[in-house]
């Protein structure tokens, strides 16, 4: 018998056999277990509209097949190591044919995978979810099915037009204009769609629009019925245009409004004027880019988003871990031991912490130790493990911090001969540890992580930078400004960079990019403030 595992090598031929063969076993269950397909809605574009159901699905997925989704977004929250698997139409080649995405989806499945299909809107509505279904059905290939909102109502709403309203109509219909209007054997009835009574929806209609509402109109549809346009509906670069049955269609064209869009017809048009609520946000229109990690971009991202922003997500740094693990382990594990716990990043507690429950079982073993923070953040982020924060400076940055302390002396008493351990980042600078020498303490550092550039643009970001430009690009420490500029994309003609806090200002003007947008206060919330303020201007 041949035999490569080196731990069998050495045991009695007998064992070694009956270890292989229950290796074997094992593989073969492994390529029995068995695989499922999810189809799942990942809404209208806004991420804000996935289910919670299909949050938790991209989370888990180990294989991603999606089209040209409107929001790419949502790749971002698929695992490092699921595998993506792009379908659709780009510019460079034509969408993989509906049989053979079936085929695809068949074999993944079969192969044991957790697939998340994700489609836009529903995938039941105009998705060829159906279609899939059918496929894995017959294959005998288990699935599961996750409705999504669909563009046909959350496109209206997002526009401030509600797709029924007691005012006006009791019925609404979807349809499509994909299909050829003058085609014989074509399946769209546009005589009873003219016919039919309230609210009528269109999608895929944008290329064949003139001859759709020229036929509705032939077919006995009022000409002066109100009717509307949304294109890339519930994103920040929605457009809606207004007009009615017969006017729309050059009012489109004149706006160069193209795919992919809504179009709503029916007097519930009318209500947009007191209803249109998102175009009115304060950060309606603005292209605004998030450097952060991946990790911790959507805490940005969402703020700004829900302010109505188009929000390009591109990480320029990760977090990794220190190039000393071993000191760190040994910070970690004597942390008890200290007067003083100085936490100077939401990271630096992330990892002190992630660290400390892998030898700790008990918060307590942290014993007695008093906690400073450098920012709410930070603050934020130690009350997730159930420590509040003694002390905390005014302004949000290291000098701010050193102030604090001495500010304090009355209340907390000297600092001189404490002991203090910084749990820092590895580029941080050096002002904890020269100012708290300074006043007598005894500082040793616990460096937790290390920040290094990203290199991967999962959601395309830095195409989409490229191509359309921004109007803000928003710095939230040194080592994001870094690397952003290392990236060498050209810099956009208007284009803001925003800061949070003086030290990446410095950084900024080193670059040769002085922001003009500063946060007051230096955390998420001030640089959210401040971009508010600049937008209204
Ligand atoms: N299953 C999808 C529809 C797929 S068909 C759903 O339920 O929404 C594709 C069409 O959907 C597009 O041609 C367009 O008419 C519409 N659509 C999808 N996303 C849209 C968006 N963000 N804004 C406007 N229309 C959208």
């Amino acid at each position: 018998m041949s035999c490569d595992n080196s731990a069998i090598n050495g045991m009695n031929p007998g064992m070694a056999g009956f270890i292989v063969a229950k290796k074997r076993v094992m593989e073969l269950n492994d390529s029995m277990q068995q695989g499922i397909v999810y189809l799942l809605g990942a809404g209208p574009g806004d991420p804000g509209l996935m289910t919670v159901r299909g949050r938790e699905l991209v989370e888990a997925a180990e294989v991603l097949v999606y089209d040209a989704l409107s929001s790419a977004e949502l790749l971002n929250w698929a695992p490092a190591a699921c595998e993506r698997i792009f379908v659709g139409k780009r510019a460079s080649r034509h969408a993989l044919p509906q049989e053979e995405i079936n085929a695809l989806l068949v074999k993944l499945g079969r192969a044991g995978k957790k697939v998340v299909r994700l489609k836009g809107g529903d995938p039941y509505v105009f998705g060829r979810g159906g279609e899939e279904a059918d496929a894995l059905h017959e294959a005998g290939v288990p699935f599961e099915v996750i409705p999504g909102i669909t563009s046909a109502i959350a496109g209206p709403a997002y526009a401030g037009i509600p797709v029924t309203h007691r005012k006006y109509c009791t019925q609404f219909t979807v349809f499509t204009g994909h299909e050829d209007v003058n085609k014989k054997e074509s399946s769209l009835d546009l005589k009873g769609i003219a016919g039919a009574q309230g609210t009528k929806i269109m999608l895929m209609g944008m290329q064949k629009l003139a001859d759709v509402c020229e036929a509705l109109t032939g077919y006995g549809q009022e000409p002066s019925t109100p009717a509307a346009a949304i294109q890339w509906a519930t994103t920040g670069i929605q457009r809606t245009v207004t007009g009615t049955v017969r006017t729309l269609p050059a009012k489109v064209q004149k706006a160069g409004l193209g795919a992919p869009a809504v179009v709503v017809i029916g007097d519930v048009v009318k209500e947009r004027d007191s209803l249109a609520w998102f175009e009115k946000l304060p950060l309606f229109g603005k292209r605004i880019v998030v450097t952060r990690t991946r990790a911790q971009a959507g805490e940005l991202s969402v703020r700004l988003r829900r302010l109505g922003a188009e929000v390009l997500e591109m990480p320029t740094i990760r977090m990794a871990p220190p190039s000393n693990k071993r000191e760190f382990a040994e910070g970690v594990v004597h942390a008890h031991t200290y007067d003083w716990l100085v936490f100077s990043s939401p990271n630096g507690v992330e990892r002190f912490f992630q660290a400390f429950f892998a030898v700790y079982q008990d918060i307590r073993s942290i014993g007695g130790a008093r906690i400073a923070a450098i920012g709410p953040g930070t603050e934020a982020k130690l009350r997730e493990y159930g420590l509040a924060v003694d002390i905390m400076p005014k302004k949000f940055v290291a000098e701010g911090l050193v102030k604090a302390f001495k500010d304090a002396r009355e209340e907390i008493g000297t600092i001189e001969h404490s002991t203090f351990l910084w749990v820092r980042g590895e580029e941080a600078r050096r002002v904890i540890y020269d100012g708290l020498t300074a006043l007598g303490a005894i500082v040793d550092e616990c460096i937790a992580y290390r920040t290094e550039a990203e290199t991967e643009d999962v959601a395309g970001a830095q195409a989409a930078f490229r191509e359309r430009g921004a109007d803000i690009v928003t710095f939230t420490s040194s080592s994001t400004a870094e690397n952003f500029f290392k990236l060498g994309l050209p810099w956009p003609d208007g284009c803001k960079a925003a800061s949070i806090g003086p030290v990446t200002t410095a950084t900024l003007k080193e670059l040769g990019r002085a922001p003009s947008i500063t946060a007051k206060t230096h955390d998420i919330n001030g640089l959210v403030e401040a971009i508010v303020k600049a937008a209204g201007k």
